[in-house]
């Protein structure tokens, strides 16, 4: 949740009178339309709900709240753009002076100091074994800051309440609930990330088991997410005189890197790579060896990451990882020479993003091939540079034996949809279920089943924010997870919660959108995996085997009817 400056601001703020500053903006329904200043606009395809506190443009993709609009138009950092707004309103801003800021610094470094003590109580064990596990061992606690939080839900605010449990709130650290305020983060191995001066501006808290994996801090007056990197300040010397950066994604990655001798890795911190953070490495080098673990690095989010740090005018390459590692385990159990050979048998930009759509679909088959061409092509627009463009043109005809002319030709074909087309085309069951979700409307027992591997790499990041905070006795607003989501993931969030879903029967729709995009996609993935082993089993000639599947097959058609008969 917010701090209490953000809450504040927001609720007093007309978004259409802040807006209106810039736009034009005519009522349409219960909402304002105009042109977007972000992008020339003719439709007009700018949309702002004062009821939802939100704006997106369905033209360029842009979206957010009041403060992402101020932070956009006049290029504002989170903090200032808080600032600017807070003296606007009269509301007082513990951002602005500096002394307000190292107070809130301060505070911080005492959070440091109460995890590093509870790390070292006998209750604080296992989280030493899982440190000691993971190579982490005493002597590099302190120099990383790590911590432990107890279980329980008052340690840190009995421990740091004096200072104010509504500071404490503005930085993330506790949550005020019905009962009062609690822990945000509670038997978690602790993670502090500090600025590039290596002061403490946010944590991150690791469980031991169960989801949610990690727990973040919200942005915060010292804190916007996506514009830091994990371990920067301790790895800027090595990026400058090595005159490259190792791009990692976990915490834990980091440090093992760094410890082996690779002092100029960083992480990204598991959210897909900004443009912010692409400008903190291009402003120390020219040069960016990506490590993520395979599977992560062939998805979409990843890939697009690096088409974000090439548009940064950076020099790209992938450092694969043998199959099943991740950096930290990589070094752990192969040590630090067999880091420094995947980093050195790094492949350039080009090749591994054809090798990983490669990777995704059967390229044997020419549906496989199409993929591989639709998939290149949604890509596309976004890579700027003609020597890259044709470079990946020849890397694909050659991967599906094409002439490198056909690959070009219809990579830049003139059919080539613009984002916002593409955009609005892709309004499925998974856009409704979404947006239900951010009104609130979705029942409590789909809640209680919702799997995040069924979302899309966009939307996961929204749906599991919710989540989270779900868990934690809240059902919050669209315009409450934009505060707390990064700014370059605020725009699919704007979009499906000013979606116009048209319905006349709202339980109807609702129904709808969960049978359409939960329950007969799992119906139908059940029913292949089961004619899948009644292949195998006809194989193997098992006549009992054959008849349990074809009855279990016929259950599942039944079912499916009945799914379908209700909408
Ligand atoms: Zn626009």
């Amino acid at each position: 949740m917010p701090g209490p400056e953000v809450e504040e601001i927001k609720s007093r703020l007309s978004i259409v009178e802040l807006i209106g500053r810039y736009v034009a903006l005519k009522p349409s329904g219960q909402r304002f339309k105009g042109r977007c200043p972000f992008h020339p606009d003719d439709t007009p395809s700018f949309l702002v709900s004062p009821d939802k506190g939100l704006w997106h443009c369905f033209g360029c993709h842009a979206g957010g709240d009041a403060i992402g609009f101020l932070m956009k138009i006049e290029r504002l950092s989170f903090p200032e753009a808080l600032t600017r707004l807070a003296q606007e309103l009269g509301i007082e801003v513990r951002t602005g002076g500096g002394e307000g800021k190292s107070k809130l610094l301060q505070l911080n470094q005492e959070a440091v100091k109460y995890f590093a003590r509870e790390l070292r109580k006998p209750s604080g064990k296992k989280a030493r074994d899982y440190l000691l596990d993971r190579g982490l061992g005493e002597e590099l606690w302190d120099r990383y800051h790590l911590g432990f939080a107890p279980a329980g839900w008052d340690g840190l605010v009995r421990a740091l309440g004096r200072e104010g449990l509504d500071t404490l709130r503005g930085l993330g650290l506790v949550i005020s609930g019905e009962k009062g305020y609690y822990d945000r983060f509670r038997d978690r191995v602790m993670f502090t990330i500090s600025d590039d001066q290596g002061r403490p501006v946010a944590f991150a808290g690791r469980s031991f088991a169960g989801d949610p994996k990690y727990v973040n801090i919200p942005n915060t007056p010292l804190f916007t997410k996506g514009t830091l990197l994990y371990g920067f300040d301790l790895a800027r010397d090595a990026i400058r005189q090595t005159g490259q950066a190792v791009l990692v994604e976990g915490y834990t990655d980091v440090i093992s890197f760094q410890v082996a001798g690779i002092g100029e890795t960083v992480g990204s911190m598991g959210t897909a790579l900004t443009d912010a953070q692409a400008r903190l490495l291009a402003r120390n080098t020219d040069r960016v060896i990506i490590a993520y673990d395979r599977d992560a690095a062939g998805e979409a989010s990843a890939l697009r990451g690096l088409i974000i740090l090439r548009a940064a005018g950076l020099q790209v390459q992938v450092g694969v990882l043998p199959p099943g590692e991740d950096p930290d385990s990589l070094v752990r159990t192969h040590g630090a020479d067999a880091a420094r050979t995947a980093l050195s048998e790094a492949l350039p930009f080009h090749r591994f993003f054809v090798e990983a759509l490669a990777g995704r679909h059967d390229v044997g088959s020419v549906e496989g091939q199409e993929q591989v061409l639709v998939e290149a092509k949604a890509f596309w627009s976004e890579i700027r540079s003609v020597p890259l463009q044709h470079e990946l043109a020849r890397e694909l005809a050659s991967l599906l034996s094409l002439r490198e002319e056909e690959v070009w030709g219809y990579l830049r074909g003139d059919a080539r949809p613009t984002p916002g087309e593409r955009d609005r085309k892709r309004i499925g069951p998974e856009e409704h279920f979404v947006h239900f979700l951010l009104d609130g409307r979705l029942p409590e027992r789909v809640l209680e089943e919702l799997d995040l591997a069924e979302f899309c790499t966009e939307y996961r990041p929204i749906v599991a924010k919710w989540v989270e905070l779900w868990h934690a006795g809240k059902r919050p607003t669209a315009d409450e997870l934009a505060v707390d989501l990064p700014p370059d993931q605020v725009s699919p969030l704007s979009r499906l919660a000013l979606l116009e879903v048209p319905f006349s029967d709202e339980d109807q729709a609702v129904d709808d959108a969960v049978t359409r995009f939960l329950y007969l996609p799992r119906v139908n993935r059940r029913m292949q995996g089961v004619q899948v082993r009644l292949a195998e089993a006809e194989v193997a000639g098992s006549a009992d085997e054959m008849q349990r599947l074809n009855s279990e097959l016929q259950a599942l058609c039944q079912e499916r009817i009945r799914l379908l008969q209700r909408r």
